[in-house]
């Protein structure tokens, strides 16, 4: 409690007003005459660091007016630096959009010029594979129609060649027939001349035998002279036995009757020598005429068998020539084919080319929208980080506003509806949208009456635990500096308090603050670890019920009963705190973690033994006060450094009123625990408030265990969870009214504690 005093003695503005409607905030002024408030003033990092770590100058201790003047000041120059960094987000916040929108504009525009460049590529591409397509099948064909050729220039030479050979035979037995057809007509002129001569002979002959018969008519005329010529002999023979006288002249006539007759004998001899000779000539020329003849016959043969065959090659050559015609027409035709097969090919080829090219325009284009969407994605980024540091530094700054005015926070939490609650029920829970209260204000209608309530925070349904936990990250940052933190989650029943404080088992996305304010813890150990500092971390986990302690961790030292100590007498879990401010339970598991893995190991452990105590006492998880607490001691070794912090995260007992009237036994005693602790909880708070010289921390374990984390030292924040459904709103009215009391209490300045008196660069603001 030392050093609070000053704190308490300042005038601060409580929500409590607030709450009742009145406006007492200046800081609330729209953002255009407050840059007139701040009179064109920056302030760097380092002047808000040496703003916050100023000294009340004030040389008399007692002189409260002067201190309380001092601190007025000081309280208009941290508005002043709070005005401007609120007008620097507002800034941050409008370039924010700014850029948000030219970049889902471009980022529309791309959208567009891709889905449309893709569509043209598509188009192309199909173009270019039907064209491809076509100029395979025409390949293909053009192969073919070339083959087809081939194999038909191939047969046209064949048959050219065979019409050559067929031709050179022909020619060959054209010029055997000019042969045989002059040994024909040389051989007919032959037979004519051999007719010729065999008429000649003939005529010849019949003129010898018109010869001989005309010898043989001489030869009888001369035999019959001859015969007249003896009978005339014998006559003169007689006349010239009678004429002897005349024998003389008889005897000369007839010796030279005699030599005539001699004469003609011997011509007849003559003849008849020519006539046999002429026979034998004529014997000769008819012999000579048969052998024409039979000569002649053979040729006019052969002549015919010449004259059939030349007639039987003209006919195949007349073939020939049609066959070798039509496969030339064909070949023409073919031609023909081929080249307007290569036209289109051509054709298609350009297309192609033209294509080609329209694509690696639209690729350069896609690709130069890409560059500038990167470009603005980083200026985005680059945006969102500034925002995101001015972000932070406003929380920082506005914690420490906080701080400094003492109160407890508190945010207040609406769990959605749950799928078997009805909707339809006109909805009870409204927020406010105005400036001044937008995250912040609530208001619950009841009995046709509307009451408003402003906290430091207001999570709608919809947030998610993420967004929950970002608001309570200072927070548990500073545990790591050595301050003492409390987080409580409050409200009826069913409200979502344990969905807060755990989550949703088995869903990561939904873990709760305990689990996520470890990770942190456990990353900035690790970071911090670079700067010389060391921690070691301690969990427990208990459970009050009924005004009696109950570890939920299991024992180190492995009982049998866990209920009972080593030496077999009941586990007393006493509570103690040292001079220090530390708490001991005696008889509590502590258990020394080192990874998130073994602290969700730890959590699951408590989750079941609750759940277990659940069944067993009749569903006492609602009926209990879960106090989740870790322990952080922390040596930095080279500035010789050391902090001791604490965080705890109480999931309390549900808050509904419970009747006493028809509660009996093991319930009355229940219902008569919660009412006692959660009133001596508020109790503690209020006399805290009213700096009363007694505050009742005894009246209760709950408020024993927590007095070190509840004084004035410590960092306080309180979760009101309200259920949205209609029959819950009575509860509800009850848990903000409770939840503005506590918001308006000024529990004095936190407290870091740590051991050396050199001055900790490390500054905390949660
Ligand atoms: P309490 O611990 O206050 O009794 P619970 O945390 O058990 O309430 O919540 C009651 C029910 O509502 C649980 O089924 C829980 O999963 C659900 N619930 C509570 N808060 C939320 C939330 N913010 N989002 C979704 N479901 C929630
Ligand atoms: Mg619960």
């Amino acid at each position: 409690m030392v050093g609070t005093t000053t704190a308490r003695s300042r005038a601060r503005e409580a929500f409590s007003v607030v709450n009742s409607g009145q406006d007492l905030c200046p800081s609330s002024a729209p953002a255009s005459n407050a840059g007139s408030e701040c009179g064109g003033m920056e302030f760097t990092r380092e002047d808000v660091d040496a703003l916050l770590s100023e000294k009340p100058k004030s040389k008399n201790k007692f002189n409260y007016k002067e201190r309380c003047e001092n601190m007025q000041e000081y309280i208009k120059r941290l508005r002043l630096c709070i005005k401007w960094f609120q007008e620097l987000e507002d800034s941050f916040l409008q370039e924010q959009d700014r850029l948000r929108n030219t970049l889902n504009y471009v980022q529309q525009r791309l959208d567009e010029l891709e889905v449309s460049s893709k569509n043209k590529e598509e188009e192309l591409s199909s173009i270019i594979v039907e064209l491809r397509k076509n100029l395979a099948s025409a390949q293909e064909k053009l192969t073919k129609e070339q083959a087809d050729k081939l194999a038909a220039v191939d047969s046209l030479a064949k048959e050219r060649e065979g019409r050559l050979n067929s031709e050179r035979l022909q020619a060959s037995f054209s010029e055997d027939l000019a042969k045989a057809q002059q040994e024909l007509s040389s051989a007919n002129q032959r037979i004519l001349s051999i007719n010729d001569m065999y008429k000649r002979l003939q005529e010849y002959n019949t003129s010898l035998q018109q010869y001989n018969c005309k010898l043989q008519s001489d030869l009888s005329t001369a035999s019959e002279s001859l015969k007249k010529s003896e009978t005339d002999k014998a006559t003169f023979v007689e006349e010239l036995s009678a004429l002897r006288g005349h024998h003389n002249s008889l005897k000369e006539q007839f010796a030279s009757v005699k030599v005539s007759q001699d004469e003609a004998m011997k011509q007849k001899e003559v003849l008849s020598n020519e006539v046999v000779c002429l026979r034998g000539d004529l014997q000769q020329v008819r012999d000579e005429r048969d052998r024409h003849r039979v000569q002649a016959e053979a040729l006019t043969a052969e002549v015919d068998k010449y004259k059939e065959f030349t007639g039987k090659s003209c006919s195949e050559l007349d073939h020939l020539t049609l066959k070798s015609n039509e496969l030339e027409a064909k070949c023409l035709c073919q031609s023909e084919q081929i080249r307007t097969l290569q036209d289109k090919l051509i054709v298609a080829e350009s297309r192609l080319e033209v294509s080609d090219l329209s694509a690696l325009e639209t690729r350069a284009e896609s690709e130069e929208q890409k560059k500038l969407l990167s470009e603005l994605q980083t200026r985005l980024a680059d945006a969102e980080f500034k925002l995101i540091e001015g972000d932070k530094l406003r929380k920082k700054l506005h914690n420490t506003i906080l701080e400094l005015k003492g109160n407890i926070r508190v945010f207040c939490r609406v769990r959605p509806l749950l799928p078997d609650e009805s909707s339809s029920e006109a909805k009870v829970i409204s927020y406010p949208t105005s400036m001044e209260a937008l995250g912040r204000g609530i208001d619950l209608a009841q009995n046709g009456q509307k009451y408003s309530f402003m906290f430091d925070k207001v999570f709608m349904p919809d947030s998610p635990q993420e967004d929950v936990f970002v608001e309570i990250s200072q927070l548990v940052q500073s545990a790591l500096d050595g301050y003492k933190v409390c987080i409580f989650a409050y409200g009826q029943t069913g409200s979502g308090k344990t969905y807060t404080m755990m989550g949703r088992p088995g869903h990561v996305d939904e873990k709760g603050l305990i689990p996520r304010s470890l990770e942190q813890i456990f990353q900035t150990k690790q970071s911090l670890q670079s700067q010389g500092w060391k921690y070691e971390l301690q969990v427990s986990m208990l459970e009050i019920y009924n005004e009696s302690i109950r570890d939920l961790l299991p024992s180190n030292r492995s009982s049998i009963d866990s209920t009972r100590t080593e030496n077999g007498s009941a586990k007393q879990y006493a509570i103690k705190h040292d001079a220090n401010g530390n708490t001991h339970v005696s008889d509590l598991t502590v258990v020394d973690v080192r990874s998130t893995r073994e602290v969700s190991y730890l959590l699951n452990h408590a989750a079941h033994s609750r759940s277990v105590g659940k069944t067993q006492m009749n569903e006492h998880s609602s009926r209990s006060h879960f106090v989740f607490t870790l322990r952080i001691s922390g040596v930095n070794e080279s500035t010789e450094q050391q902090v001791q912090g604490v965080l705890n995260l109480i999931d309390l007992a549900g808050s509904e009123r419970l009747s006493k009237s028809g509660s009996t036994g093991d319930r009355l005693k229940e219902t008569q625990a919660i009412n006692k602790s959660l009133s001596s909880l508020s109790d503690v708070i209020f006399a805290l408030a009213k700096k009363e010289e007694h505050v009742p921390f005894r009246n209760s374990k709950l408020t024993y265990l927590l007095q070190p984390c509840l004084g004035g030292d410590s960092k306080t924040l309180m979760f009101v969870n309200l259920s949205p459904d209609p029959s819950s709103a009575g509860e509800s009215l009850c848990s903000l009214r409770f939840a503005a009391r506590v918001n308006a209490c000024e529990i004095g300045v936190p407290r870091r504690q740590t051991s050396t008196r050199s001055l900790d660069s490390r500054l905390s603001y949660g």
